[in-house]
């Protein structure tokens, strides 16, 4: 599944073919995503120019002067961009945006759990985005705001972390890796930590997220003219995925526990 370094990743490599581009056409093969298509999406984006492609949270943001076009890739989504010979259009290639340069962007989801919504307004205003907390690489996203947040919050940390409302965009790896990092455990009181502790999580959300992005930076010529469906990339975890594994800090056991439905990976020996 994406998260949002893949997100932001697609976004940089999408956003140099296609912002100040004027669409020419829009083609939807499958209309049937995990919220219906506009029927009339075709007739609204024809002529409009791309203003700017920006990302709120794991949502792709495509800003016309009438409104903006809201992609999420799901679980299995992905965008391409192609230039020169379009090829033909695959199994899943479910729908296409042609700009006026003879480039097309091309959504490609075989679970259909994305989304490509139009909204007729500012983004930000939009009912998935409009009760969204802060972006984790924003300013807005600091020790004092999180002490301040989780103040009342008796629930276990992890929850907290992946909790949109709280801080968007923090999936189940990163919510591990960043617990991993802070040395704190995914089961503590999410208002038990101290001040350093809430400064230390911060810093290890950027921290991970960020060594995504600069991983994923290496794949952005993939995004055009390629057919690299699987197109997440690869990392090494410190924690995720290596149960029964040796701590790389302390030599100790990771365990593997269940909080909220997910799988939490952590070091009993030197997360407190
Ligand atoms: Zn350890």
């Amino acid at each position: 599944m994406p998260e949002l370094p893949e997100v932001e990743t697609t976004r940089a490599g999408i956003a140099p073919h296609m912002t100040g581009r004027r669409i020419a056409a829009v083609t939807v093969r499958e209309g049937r995503l995990r919220w219906p298509v506009a029927p009339d999406l075709a007739e609204i984006l024809h002529g409009q120019t791309i203003r700017s492609v920006s990302r709120r949270a794991k949502y792709l943001l495509l800003a016309t002067d009438a409104g903006c076009v809201l992609i999420h890739l799901g679980m299995s989504g992905s965008l391409r961009v192609f230039s020169g010979d379009i090829p033909p259009p695959l199994k899943h290639d479910h729908i296409d945006i042609a700009l006026d340069n003879g480039a097309l962007l091309r959504f490609h989801d075989p679970r259909r759990f994305g989304a490509l919504l139009w909204f007729a307004g500012a983004p930000e205003h939009h009912p998935l985005l409009q009760h969204l907390g802060p972006e984790p690489l924003s300013d807005d996203f600091n020790p004092a705001y999180l002490r301040l947040t989780l103040a009342k919050q008796k629930r276990a940390l992890k929850l907290a972390l992946t909790d949109n409302r709280v801080v968007v965009g923090v999936g189940n790896i990163y919510a591990n890796e960043a617990l991993f990092q802070a040395a704190l455990a995914p089961t503590r009181a999410a208002n038990s930590l101290n001040a350093a502790e809430y400064a230390a999580l911060v810093q290890a959300v950027r921290d991970v997220l960020q060594r995504a992005i600069a991983a994923g930076g290496s794949t952005l010529r993939d995004f055009v003219n390629s057919d690299g469906r699987s197109g997440y990339f690869q990392q090494q975890y410190a924690v995720y995925g290596r149960d029964g594994e040796m701590c790389p800090r302390c030599g100790g056991g990771i365990v593997k526990i269940t909080q909220g439905q997910r799988s939490s990976f952590y070091c009993p020996g030197c997360q407190h």
